[in-house]
């Protein structure tokens, strides 16, 4: 793969730059540096979603036709690029996933209806896959849905579910025929449930960084009209495989990661007074995650490749989920060990934008045990590491 830049790469990037200089606040920049949850505060965003639909760049991996940007792989790459440099967050779980599932599965009108409410932010969708009990062995999720004339009636609960607290819309699989005799992950659904509906309710969990970012959903006879289901009813399993497939192998993470190891180099340099050791310890390790990140980066390039000829990740998405969860671990890891005791300072207060002292001292060192604790979840959401292993595994042997 040709990895020059062509003049008008160039130009694409400072076109970039100045976007991002004009419209992304910096207060918005300054609380995202301070964020240690894996998505921000919707709150803090919505003028900035506002800013990048007008722009027309609201959706980097969507088609031209469906109003995204028919960005080449080059650009796309420059872009996440552009974004991690200056902190700016990734695209939305409509965007990244959700979308790319109507765009192939949806009918006309969900697709009419569904795809400009996301690119405007109008709309703000949480994953509704997990349950307590049914996490990496989704098959046996047990949220029902029942026909009643026009509508579903929904009854269950879902945990672990991402700005459910901030989201007015929710993708869910749901059980339309009870688990009968045969294959386990027949009878399931995908439908689109509204948050606002009665029946819905949301209660926080917060985690052990501190942060609130994930919640359990409980649906008492929730009526979901029949028009919002994806697909064919009972098919669900194969629209929420597909779904997968974006949300482990659709955003560029390598960049992001740079990012943060640069900023965890500065401090290495700037930072408390260690032996030379010690000091030499931390940059061998340092410069061990950036070959990896290389060859991350690498990899993600080819799928950004494949993704333009009009493949979905496909078998890439494990490989890539799994190694860049593993990486963010051992950046965060290392942003605790290079911070050493003054990791140990805990602030309570979340988030930590809003507390008017945080200024006082470092960002970079208070937040970094916070960080830690939340980048042990990389191994766990969008399925774990072992099951990404056993994804793999199947996919080598053919099984
Ligand atoms: C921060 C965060 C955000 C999340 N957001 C969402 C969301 O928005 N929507 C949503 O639907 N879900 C969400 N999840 C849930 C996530 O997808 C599940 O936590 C994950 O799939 C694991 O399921 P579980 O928690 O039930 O753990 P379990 O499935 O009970 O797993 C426990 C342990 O057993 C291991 N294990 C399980 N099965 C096997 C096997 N076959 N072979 C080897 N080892 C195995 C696992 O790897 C893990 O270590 C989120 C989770 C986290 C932590």
């Amino acid at each position: 793969m040709d990895l020059s830049l062509s003049s008008d790469d160039i130009a694409f990037e400072r076109e970039i730059k100045q976007f991002f200089e004009i419209h992304f606040a910096p207060a918005t920049r300054r609380a995202l540096q301070m964020s240690t949850d894996v998505y921000p505060d919707l709150e803090l965003l919505r003028d900035w979603y506002l800013a990048l639909y007008e722009r027309g760049w609201a959706a980097p991996n969507w088609p031209r036709e469906f109003g995204g940007t028919g960005w080449s792989p080059m650009q796309r790459y420059l872009y996440a690029k552009a974004c991690a440099q200056a902190d700016v967050p990734k695209p939305t779980s409509g965007v990244n996933m959700l979308g790319p599932l109507l765009i192939r599965f949806g009918t006309q009108a969900q697709k009419a209806f569904y795809l400009p409410r996301i690119l405007s932010g109008e709309d703000y969708w949480c994953q509704g896959y997990s349950e307590p009990g049914s996490g990496s062995d989704l098959a046996s999720l047990q949220t029902r849905a029942d026909r009643d004339g026009e509508h579903y009636v929904v009854n269950g609960t879902k945990i672990w579910t991402t700005h459910a607290h901030y989201a007015n819309k929710m993708f869910a699989l749901v059980r339309t025929q009870p688990q009968g005799s045969g294959k386990r992950q027949e009878g399931i659904s995908f439908l689109l449930i509204d948050m606002d509906s009665p029946g819905v309710s949301v209660r926080p969990i917060h985690t052990i960084s501190g942060d609130h970012e994930v919640n359990q959903v409980f649906l008492d006879d929730v009526r979901v009209p029949v028009d919002h289901l994806v697909g064919e009813e009972g098919q669900g399993w194969s629209y929420g495989k597909y779904l997968l497939e974006f949300e482990r192998g659709g955003s560029i993470w390598s960049p992001r990661l740079r990012h943060e190891l640069a900023g965890i180099l500065k401090a290495i340099e700037q930072g408390p007074r260690r032996a030379d050791v010690a000091r030499a310890e931390l940059l061998q390790r340092a410069s061990v995650i950036s070959v990896d990140l290389d060859a991350l980066e690498m990899l993600e390039l080819e799928v950004l490749n494949e993704q333009l000829k009009g493949k979905s990740p496909g078998s890439a998405a494990p490989i890539l989920k799994l190694r860049f969860s593993q990486l963010k671990q051992q950046v965060c890891t290392l942003g605790l060990d290079a911070a050493g005791m003054e990791a140990m300072a805990w602030l309570g207060q979340r988030p930590f934008y809003e507390d008017p002292h945080f200024e006082l001292v470092s960002p970079h060192y208070v937040t970094r045990s916070s960080a830690y604790l939340s980048s042990r979840a990389f191994t766990i959401f969008a399925g774990s590491s072992e099951v990404q292993h056993e994804i793999l595994a199947k996919q080598m042997l053919n099984l």
